[in-house]
């Protein structure tokens, strides 16, 4: 039995990479007698467009997907906001009013997800007037849970090292949760056991197994599959011309027969399977 998702952001559209990603967290719950789960990922507001909800739900019909759709993030607010307080009762969040230029000045290195936070703002009083954005202090909250481990079911064991993300931000100042919190949260309210990705976030799991077991959560398997690329290795993405599924879709093609290609193997012209773990940040 496994509980899997697939967790599209409404801020562009689904290309044939997003397809593929759903394709094997559909067949995977499929084949364990699990169930499909779609979440919604609206939490960037106004980058956020409801129209393409409704698209996406069109396209994963289309390719022949059956799921069942959760609650999406921009309802689940409440539950950030509370995970949010239990962490700086613990003494683990700190606000942080540094500008990205600022950050990108003093930086102590590179991370998974740029330019690891220096540390300007841990222990001191926030400047007033700045918008916030709230901080984990990462080295605190290693201390406090001690060495972590997940699974990977291409890879295996892997010992958790979110230090190389610096002091990460669980709460946006632009949005109301960080994506590590909100998926975190939400893939244990949604009882997923086995949250399958791409590789291009197999780093962020290690965060994500953290916060886990700051947060007393259940720890679910993972799985990041290979991306699909185009010529020259450049993952898919829509800004780049990649053909968008609601293209495909409106231009009559054949989404059960697309869905068995690429279930096969049999990417169209110009795409493939790029690599697999060998390419994890
Ligand atoms: N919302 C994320 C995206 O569209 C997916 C995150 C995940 O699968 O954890 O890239």
């Amino acid at each position: 039995m496994a509980v899997t998702r697939f967790a599209p952001s409404p801020n562009g559209r689904l290309h044939l990479g997003h397809a593929y990603s759903a394709i094997v967290a559909h067949d995977l719950a499929k084949a364990r007698g699990g169930r499909f789960l779609v979440r919604i990922e609206d939490i960037d507001g106004e980058r956020s467009r409801p129209a393409l909800t409704q698209e996406f739900r069109a396209d994963l019909a289309w390719l022949g997907l059956e799921w069942r759709e959760v609650a999406p993030q921009s309802a689940r607010l409440a539950s950030y906001a509370a995970a949010a307080e239990r962490l700086k009762a613990l003494g683990l969040l700190y606000p942080c009013g540094c500008t990205r230029a600022e950050i990108a000045a003093r930086a102590a290195g590179a991370g998974p997800d740029g330019p690891i936070y220096p540390g300007t703002c841990r222990g001191k009083e926030p400047a007033g007037g700045r918008p916030v954005a709230w901080r984990l202090d990462m080295a605190k909250a290693i201390a406090l849970t001690g060495p972590l481990d997940w699974r990977d079911e291409r890879v295996g064991l892997q010992r958790a090292t979110p230090e190389r993300f610096g002091d990460v931000v669980l709460m946006r100042k632009d949005a109301p949760a960080s994506y590590h919190l909100a998926a975190t949260l939400d893939d244990a309210a949604d009882g997923v056991t086995l949250v399958t990705r791409g590789v291009d976030l197999f780093a962020a799991s290690h965060v994500h197994r953290l916060l886990q077991a700051l947060l007393g959560l259940p720890v679910p398997r993972w799985r990041h599959h290979p991306l699909l690329v185009e010529a020259g290795g450049r993952k898919l993405a829509k800004r780049r011309g990649s053909p968008g599924l609601a293209e495909r879709r409106l231009g009559g093609e054949d989404g059960l027969d697309l869905a068995e290609a690429l279930r096969a193997g049999r990417f169209p012209a110009g795409v493939s399977l790029g690599e697999g773990l060998e390419a994890c940040p």
